[in-house]
This record gives structure tokens, C-alpha cells and sequence, in this order.
């Protein structure tokens, strides 16, 4: 399975991709709780929306078809059942931690996409060889698709930030980012740098080389190559080696220099693959006497796993790509080609030649020598006798006059030392959310559990420089608990994630902080600093604050604290269709970041849209309480597209920010925080009223939408479909890949077929190539491709205009076509019957026209309509012509 991960991550590219985490923020060598700390806490169930579920519950459905792929899930709960958990090492852990202290040298993997990177090859690095490890994907993997929610582009990229994070915790390697925007697919390198800002995306490359200063590259794609893969991909190898050539010149981005210095890296390597020789066959034939070969089927015995198998357990982390993997036992070589500097004489060895020793850095040798000798006497049951030689290490790194290695190597020895002393600390809010210049109350828990003399001198709460001096004995397993009360700063900043704080343009965020730049994580600036003198060494240690709670069910649950606005406005439908002339209620719900809010709402709308009433007061007494108010919005006689925007005004200050949380089980609970807009569009459309039976596939926001142009859709589960059931609907549609993954879709196959012969309609939005669980889907002969149409702006050909579904009841031109976004549709049918009527056709510049986006047969007395078309990005984005054409195709039987 293993094996196959360049296979799926290629050929499926762009179904697939991305989600968000916290990893390096997460409190760490903590160690165990006690059950009656967790007592002080009230339970508090998560919510989780039901779409959730049924999309989990759908894609379980299709695994039983490879119950293989299920067995990560099974050994998940023992590694990995929390997300948002302090990591508590075992002594094998920490011994691994030591080694890795001891050793000096990096590598730096490069791609285009979360679910891109060989995971193999991280977790080789990383503990295998003990390298600094880290990989960066030029984006956050906002086009993609999201297999387990409702959430799509920066929603979605945030998921999979997280979810990179998450993957990183498991394979021991470092994660990082660019400003590039994953804006969907591109076929060629070429129109990627069209879009993506090429010199901003090389300066963040540079950046992280300069930053990372990392003795190896590796490329995960070949740079030679356009057009073979996603263009994104070809794009990140051809940056990567163009920020190879320039990055240690100090006239490339000089304004860098103030933070970082010019760094040379000494080789650059593509990680390829048989994937790139178009078959196994082909590669085992290939001559690779220019390649260098690494055996990473390495068993690790002191943890019980392959390198496979942990590679699995981080790539399953990609969940919502659906992406779980399971590992592989046994031999296994990864093959790397030179693209960059001097080859190496010993073709096993990459970094020959390269100090990986605390020679490397002056004052170094001593350090180095003393870890070694921590190394050769780490008593496993007795972790905390190494601390004697860890402080004095600790001090000397302390005295080094150097700023790359020295700070990386204070933070994993600082780690190190709390975990052998099985130091325990933390700072934990009463509640999850606060509001600026608003008062904390936090438990504080320092507790030391070995005979090692410890002090903890004071607590610092950062951003304000709160200090309170404890002057305390910290005895062996007696905990040091208190609670005291902090103030917020009234410019400490909301939490949200920093790279969509300013509107960014299709390919790049904008982020203004060169600081900032290529963080991989939203960025908090609560956090407590314990300083504790360990024998009389005086080491601080920072813990982010947090909020857990006991659920009766899950046990400790830990989540983020966050710092949310006084109050938050939320348009409840993102889009509004006006059909007709008539007014519509608009709901906004409001809600108080803190107790006693107080003040008016009202509605930004350009002024030929009339709204009664013009505002709204309300009084919110309780923090978390909810409102909804509705404004009755008119919109004006003709067709129109406009944002409409709620805001508050509490005593003269403006809000006008939505609130949203992503809860899943897998990542860090995340908080983002958008303008508070929605889209109204007045619409000249026209519609029937067909009742429509929806089956939802991966999931998607079509039902909505299709409830906006007043239909009335029934969610049908497959096991619902019944031959009396059906005859209450007029019109059956298929979400996006229902015949990916509902199994029970193919024995419901033959009911749907009649009811369509009967003289019903049938829609089937697109489905991908792999795993159909039917090859019966349609009436006829339908063979499903991987044609796409990328550019949601190339033109569109009518082949056949008189066809009523181009007529009736809505006139369909040019201009519907207009306005699309990110794509225009995929994995369009390449062979049909011919019953089937091809009606349109377009294409990407340069290829051949593609004709399979819109299919129609007459069946009996009904029609079978196969689209591939992305309703299911246009609809929710508000594109009105995709709005009229879905009429047209529900309406096709009159
Ligand atoms: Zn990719």
C-alpha cells in the first residue's frame, strides 16, 4: 500500500489535497494527569455536525470494499486517539530524543500540496537517521475536495494544515508553508506561474532555506518534466531548483538579510519514483546507475513499527483527502536523482561529506561529547539520571555564540530535561474563549515527579508581563496547584489563522510580516512561562495556554484557547437566490463573545436593495448566548449580485466579523474568524416545481442551494431507495462521487433505472475513475475519464443549441458561462453511447475540445443526465448562470 502513495498522490492530484494543527505550541514533556485534577473540570460534549457523520459513515461504507485500509484507524487510538494532547514521552522516546539532540544536520523535502511528500522518506530522516526533517508544501491545499465535511477552500486549507501538523507529529518531521494558494487544478507549470506571484513564491523558498538551512534538498517532483503532472508540482521543483541556485547570494532578496543569512545548501536531489517511468515494469528495466538508492525499510525495534508502518499512521492524518494507508513491512528503497551539487562517492550516502557533529559549530566539540556520553549511560528506568549531564549541557549551548543551531537545540534539550524529570506543566483557562481586556482565571499545575531538586522561582503571562513569584519547593510527585486570575490586553489579537487576516488574490495570500511568512500555524500570544531552577539552574519553560475539560465518554479533552470579538454576526445562507421580485426574511444570528452586550445590528446592502427594518437592537446578557434577527431584503426588478454585510455597533466600536469552529477529532479544534458577508443575487431565472430526492455522496452544499431556488429536496439514504419511496419525487439527483462510495447505491442501481424509464429524471453529478461500485451507473455505455476543464473562463461551445435543456424554461448563452469559478468541471465521461447527446463542449488552451461536461439520453420516458460539471463549487459561490442551467436540467422532462 505503502508503495502505491506516488501513484495516488499524482494521478488523483486535486480530488485529493488538504487540513490545520498546533503541535509545536502543545505543551510538551508532560506527563501523567491526575484523575482528580480532571474532576475540576466540567464535561462538555463536542458538537459535531450530522453531516459529519454521514460522510464518515458513507466512506466507512466504501472501505469495506478494502478493509486493509481500515487497519490504520484500529491502531490509531493507541498513538494518536487526541489531537490536542500534550505529548508524553517513554523513556525508548526520549532516549530517541537524545540521539537526536546529538546530531546536527538537515534535510529539506519540497512539493506543491498537503499529501504531496513521501512520508516514507520523512520518517527515515527523522528517525532513522535522526535528521532535522522538514518539508515544505508550497500550499495549504485549499482546491482540493474535503471527504469528511461540508468545508471548501480556506476553510479546507485550514483543515489541512492541521492535518500536515498532525502527520508531522507522527513521522518526527517539521512542517512549513508559502503564500501560494492551491487555487485548483493546472495542467502545466506555465499557467501556475501565471497565477501563483513567482518572485513572492522563490522569495518564501529562499526564506525557509535561509531560515531551515537545511544540508540537502529533495524535490518530490522532476523539474524537466511540464505537463506530465499537476502543474503546481512541476512548479515547486522548478522553484526549488531556481531558489537553489540563488539562495546564498546576498543581492537575491536582500531585505531577508536583516533575519536571516545566505545559506548554500550542498546537494539537491529528486525523490523519483517508478511513478515517473510510467510503470514498475519500465523502472525495474530503467538504468539507474546515475541514481543513489536508500533501503528505508527500516524495522525500528525499540518502538515496535516499520518505517512503513509509521509512514502510514502520518500519511492516514490526510483524512480529508481520504487518504488512510496501510503500512508495509520488509524491504523497501527509495531512489533519489542528483540535480545539484558534487555527487557523492558512496552512493548510499547523500550527505557524505557533511559535518553532522556538534563540530559543526564552534564550542561545539564539548557538547557534543558529554551528550554522547548521556547517550552510552541513559538508564531506562531511571530517565532522570541523565539530568546532571543534561544541565550541564544545557549551560554550555547557553554560552554559544551562534543563533541557527543554538536556539533548535535549547528547545529539544529544554524538552528533554522536563521529560526525564517527568516535569509536568500547565496553564489552563476556566474557558475556552476570552475577549480582549476581559479577566482569565487559571489552574496552574507545576508538578516534578523525581528526586532531581527543583524550584520554581515565578510564572510569566505573556503578552502582558504579569509575573508572580511562587519561591517553591517543587517535591518528587507532590503537585504544585493554583489558581489565579490574569487580565487580557485589550490589543491582544483574535485567533484566526494569520495568512487570511487580509484579502489575498487568487494564487497568493497576503501576508504582510516577513516573520510570519511561511509559519505554519495560527499564531497565539497567551502563554505562561515556568521558571524552574533544576539543581540551581535556572531553565524557563513556555506552555501555551489551553483549555480541556473531562468528557464522560472521551476522558481528557484538550482544545485551544481562544481570543474571540465582544460579539459576532453570522448571515445564516451564504447565498441568497431571489427568484422573483418578491422580499425575503434574512436571518442573522448574533452572538456574545461576553456577558452584557448591548447594541445594534444592521445590514450593508448597495441602495437599490431595500431592507426593513434598517436596524435591529439587541441585548445579549450571558457570553456564548445567541440571537436571530431577521431583515426583510427586496431586491431590485433586475438581475443583480451583491454582498450583503451585518455589523454591529456596541457603544461607537464596529464588528462585522462571523465566527466559525471546525471541530474534528483528528486536528486541533480550529477558530476562524471572516467578514460577515453573504451573497444576495436577484436572479432572472425560471423554475418548476419538481420534487427532488437527493443522495449524498462525499458530501456536498448542492441540497441548500437547490432549497435557495425554492425546491423542495428530500436527503434519500441508499437504503431508503425503494420503488413506492421514489414515486414521490419528480427528479433523483447523485452528489459529487455517491458511486465512489456508496456501496448499497449498487443494488439500489436497477430501481433508479426504472424510475427514470417511467418517465422521471435522473442527474448524476461527476464520480472519479477509481472504485465504482457499479459499472452500471448509467442506461447505456458511459466510460468516466480524467478530462477536465481547468480554466472556469475558457469558452464554451453550444453543440447542439436547439437542445431544450439549453431552453426551457431558461434561455442558456455565453454569459451563463461567465463568472465560474476555479474550474468548470471534471473527470468528464471520455466514451458514450449513442443515446447519449453531447451539448456542450470546451476546453483548456492548447488541448483538444472536451465534450463529455454535459450528457443527456432519453431512457424510456424519462431522462438520464451526467454531468460533470462543478455545481457543486458554483452554486454555493452564488454563480448565477450554473443556477439556471440546474434549472433547466431539473426541468427537463417539460
Ligand atoms: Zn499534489
Amino acid at each position: 500500500m505503502a508503495k502505491d502513495i506516488p501513484a495516488k498522490a499524482m494521478a488523483t492530484e486535486k480530488e485529493n489535497i488538504n487540513l490545520v494543527s498546533q503541535n509545536t505550541k502543545l505543551p510538551l514533556g508532560v506527563f501523567l494527569v491526575y484523575g482528580s485534577l480532571l474532576n475540576k473540570f466540567k464535561s462538555t460534549p463536542i458538537f459535531i455536525l450530522l453531516s459529519i457523520f454521514e460522510a464518515i459513515a458513507t466512506k466507512t461504507i466504501k472501505m469495506q470494499k478494502f478493509y486493509l485500509i481500515l487497519l490504520p484507524f484500529l491502531l490509531l487510538p493507541a498513538i494518536q486517539s487526541h489531537a490536542q494532547q500534550p505529548q508524553k514521552p517513554t523513556a525508548v522516546e526520549i532516549y530517541q530524543q537524545i540521539q537526536k539532540l546529538n546530531f546536527l544536520g538537515s534535510v529539506l523535502y519540497i512539493a506543491a500540496h498537503p499529501d504531496d511528500e513521501n512520508t516514507r522518506l520523512i520518517s527515515y530522516y527523522a528517525n532513522e537517521k535522526k535528521y532535522r526533517t522538514g518539508y515544505l508544501s508550497l500550499t495549504r491545499g485549499d482546491g482540493g475536495q474535503n471527504l469528511i465535511g461540508p468545508e471548501l477552500r480556506e476553510l479546507l486549507g485550514t483543515i489541512r494544515t492541521q492535518e500536515l501538523l498532525e502527520a508531522r507529529k507522527i513521522d518526527g518531521g517539521e512542517q512549513f508553508f508559502s503564500r501560494a494558494n492551491d487555487f485548483g487544478y493546472s495542467k502545466t507549470p506555465a499557467e501556475t506561474l501565471t497565477i501563483w506571484d513567482k518572485q513572492q513564491v522563490i522569495s518564501d523558498v529562499i526564506w525557509q532555506i535561509r531560515k531551515f538551512q537545511p544540508d540537502v534538498i529533495i524535490n518530490r517532483f522532476d523539474h524537466r518534466s511540464p505537463g506530465t503532472t499537476h502543474g503546481h508540482h512541476t512548479a515547486s521543483a522548478m522553484l526549488s531548483v531556481e531558489s537553489f541556485d540563488q539562495t546564498n547570494n546576498p543581492d537575491i532578496f536582500p531585505e531577508q538579510l536583516k533575519y536571516v543569512k545566505p545559506w548554500q545548501p550542498k546537494r539537491m536531489f529528486f525523490n523519483t519514483s517508478w511513478w515517473f517511468y510510467g510503470s514498475k515494469e519500465k523502472f525495474d528495466q530503467a538504468d539507474k546507475t546515475n541514481l543513489f538508492s536508500l533501503q528505508t525499510g527500516v524495522y525500528y525495534q525499540s518502538l515496535g513499527k516499520s518505517n512503513q508502518e509509521i509512514a502510514a499512521l502520518s500519511r492516514s492524518r490526510h483524512q480529508s483527502q481520504g487518504f488512510g494507508s496501510t503500512g508495509a513491512r520488509g524491504e523497501d528503497t527509495e531512489f533519489l536523482e542528483l540535480i545539484r551539487g558534487q555527487s557523492p562517492a558512496d552512493k548510499n550516502n547523500i550527505f557524505e561529506g557533511i559535518d553532522t557533529s556538534w563540530n559543526r559549530i564552534e564550542g561545539g566539540k564539548v557538547i557534543g561529547e558529554i551528550l554522547a556520553q548521556t547517550q552510552k549511560s541513559f538508564d531506562f528506568n531511571n530517565p532522570a539520571a541523565s539530568i546532571p549531564s543534561l544541565l550541564k549541557a544545557y549551560q554550555l549551548i547557553e554560552l554559544l555564540n551562534e543563533d541557527h543551531w543554538k536556539p533548535i537545540k535549547i528547545a529539544e534539550i529544554k524538552k528533554i530535561i522536563a521529560a526525564c524529570s517527568g516535569l509536568y506543566l500547565e496553564a489552563v483557562a476556566q474557558n475556552q474563549q476570552a475577549t480582549p481586556n476581559s479577566k482569565v482565571r487559571l489552574e496552574i499545575e507545576a508538578t516534578n515527579r523525581s528526586n532531581v531538586n527543583m524550584q520554581l522561582v515565578s510564572i510569566l503571562f505573556n503578552p502582558e508581563h504579569t509575573t508572580i513569584d511562587v519561591g517553591g519547593l517543587l517535591k518528587n510527585n507532590v503537585p504544585f496547584n493554583q489558581n489565579i486570575q490574569i487580565d487580557l490586553p485589550q490589543t491582544l489579537k483574535y485567533t484566526s489563522p494569520y495568512w487570511l487576516d487580509k484579502a489575498g488574490t487568487v494564487g497568493m495570500y497576503t501576508v504582510e510580516d516577513q516573520l510570519l511568512r511561511g509559519v505554519p500555524d495560527v499564531q497565539r500570544e497567551l502563554k505562561a512561562t515556568f521558571l524552574i531552577a533544576i539543581n540551581n539552574v535556572k531553565i524557563p519553560f513556555e506552555r501555551y495556554i489551553v483549555y480541556k475539560y473531562n468528557d464522560g465518554v472521551k476522558g481528557e479533552v484538550y482544545h485551544p484557547f481562544d481570543i474571540i470579538p465582544d460579539v459576532s454576526a453570522a448571515i445564516l445562507n451564504k447565498v441568497t437566490i431571489f427568484n422573483t421580485g418578491k422580499s425575503k426574511l434574512i436571518g442573522v444570528k448574533i452572538k456574545a463573545g461576553k456577558d452584557k452586550v448591548k447594541g445594534n445590528i444592521s445590514l450593508e446592502l448597495p441602495e437599490n436593495w431595500k431592507i426593513t427594518p434598517s436596524s435591529i437592537a439587541f441585548d445579549l446578557l450571558q457570553k456564548e448566548s445567541e440571537q436571530i434577527v431577521y431583515f426583510e431584503v427586496s431586491p431590485p426588478s433586475d438581475a443583480s449580485e451583491v454582498n450583503a454585510k451585518a455589523v454591529i455597533t456596541v457603544d461607537g466600536k464596529r464588528f462585522d466579523k462571523e465566527q466559525i469552529n471546525i471541530t474534528y477529532e483528528h486536528i486541533q479544534r480550529q477558530q476562524v474568524l471572516k467578514s460577515s458577508e453573504s451573497r444576495m443575487i436577484r436572479l432572472d431565472i425560471k423554475t418548476g416545481n419538481e420534487r427532488i430526492a437527493y443522495i449524498m455522496g462525499v458530501g456536498d452544499e448542492v441540497p441548500k442551494s437547490l432549497t435557495q431556488m425554492g425546491y423542495v429536496v428530500t436527503l434519500l439514504k441508499p437504503e431508503e431507495i425503494s420503488k413506492e419511496r421514489l414515486q414521490d419525487f419528480d427528479v433523483v439527483m447523485t452528489g459529487i462521487r455517491a458511486y465512489n462510495v456508496l456501496q448499497p447505491l449498487a443494488l439500489k442501481q436497477q430501481l433508479l433505472l426504472d424510475f427514470v424509464k417511467e418517465g422521471k429524471t435522473m442527474i448524476v453529478q461527476y464520480n472519479t475513475t477509481d472504485g465504482l461500485v457499479t459499472n452500471q451507473m448509467a442506461p447505456y455505455h458511459l466510460n468516466i475519464s480524467k478530462d477536465r476543464v481547468t480554466e472556469e473562463h475558457a469558452t464554451v461551445h453550444f453543440l447542439l443549441p436547439d437542445a431544450a435543456i439549453l431552453n426551457k424554461p431558461n434561455k442558456i448563452t455565453a454569459k451563463d458561462f461567465e463568472g465560474w469559478k476555479q474550474e468548470q468541471g471534471l473527470n468528464y465521461p471520455n466514451e458514450w453511447d449513442k443515446e447519449f447527446k453531447a451539448i456542450i463542449s470546451s476546453n483548456d488552451e492548447g488541448e483538444t475540445p472536451k465534450n463529455g461536461a454535459l450528457l443527456v439520453a432519453d431512457y424510456g420516458k424519462g431522462h438520464y443526465i451526467y454531468t460533470g460539471l462543478s455545481f457543486f463549487r458554483e452554486l454555493p459561490e452564488g454563480v448565477s448562470g450554473a443556477y439556471r442551467l440546474m434549472a433547466n436540467m431539473i426541468s427537463l422532462k417539460n
